[in-house]
């Protein structure tokens, strides 16, 4: 019922392409893969090295510590995996890049897979990221060594989103982040542990008062923890329905 005619297609390049799938071939993205809802390649760039080394870097034009990918193999990589009329989005994972949020997470997951570029040492020549369309994103502000891991996270906020993947649909609306809130606190058995209860509302069985307990929650822990969140979200609730109610 969930297997579709079109997986949504990733293909990965990686010096290390034994990083894949790693972590997302268990689980529900594991089962995914193996049904045939996403598909996934990763490749090598090395095989587009060049001289008997397979060369895949250089020395930082200008000077300075490190070593650069360089933009004639990357994009001879890019070329073999990617046609001109490929539909896919081309990303590279990237510390300056636009950082990953749940509403991009979206976008991906509706559209027809990615084609995900990750860079190591320095970095990539800059040339390749205009010359062949690459988006830069960026996981959140520090240094991994590599972008598997971030191209990994990116995979399994998009993969979880696929239809089918997740048990439950719901379980994908009212998460945090969905509607610009953090989710509101969860519980379960056992009603008491070591003095601490459940909030008695959700043992009450009034559905519309948990809904409203639920929204408090979240709302508050937003405003606590994530004042930037709330404060995008009261502006758009102002542009959409002018001033607010409280
Ligand atoms: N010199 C670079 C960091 C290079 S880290 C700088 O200061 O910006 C090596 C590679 O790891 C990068 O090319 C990128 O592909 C990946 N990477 C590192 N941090 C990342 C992050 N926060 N998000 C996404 N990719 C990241």
């Amino acid at each position: 019922m969930t297997h579709t005619d079109t997986p949504w297609r990733t293909t990965i390049l990686t010096l290390y392409p034994e990083m894949f799938p790693g972590p997302l071939g268990v689980s529900l993205s594991g089962d995914a893969l193996t049904r045939g809802t996403w598909s996934l390649e990763a490749r090598n760039i090395r095989e587009h090295g060049l001289g008997r080394h397979r060369a895949v870097d250089d020395t930082p034009a200008g000077g300075g510590a490190g070593m650069v990918l360089r933009c004639d193999v990357l994009a001879a990589a890019i070329d073999a995996a990617s046609p001109p009329d490929d539909p896919r989005p081309r990303l590279l994972m990237s510390p300056r890049g636009r950082p990953l949020t749940q509403a991009r997470v979206r976008t991906l997951a509706e559209g027809p897979g990615a084609l995900i570029v990750c860079g190591r040492f320095e970095g990539v020549d800059e040339r390749v990221i205009a010359g062949r369309g690459l988006e830069e994103v960026s996981i959140g502000d520090y240094v991994l060594s590599g972008g598997e891991i971030a191209a990994l996270v990116v995979l399994d906020a998009c993969v979880r989103l696929l239809p089918g993947v997740m048990g439950k649909v719901q379980s994908g609306v009212e998460e945090s982040f969905e509607g610009g809130l953090l989710e509101y606190p969860h519980y379960t058995r056992p009603r008491d542990w070591e003095g601490r209860a459940i909030p008695d509302v959700l043992s009450g069985g009034n559905h519309a008062a948990i809904a409203r307990w639920r929204r408090d929650e979240a709302e508050r822990l937003t405003a606590e923890r994530r004042p930037d969140l709330a404060g995008a979200r009261q502006a758009a609730s102002r542009s959409i329905t002018g001033p607010s109610r409280s």
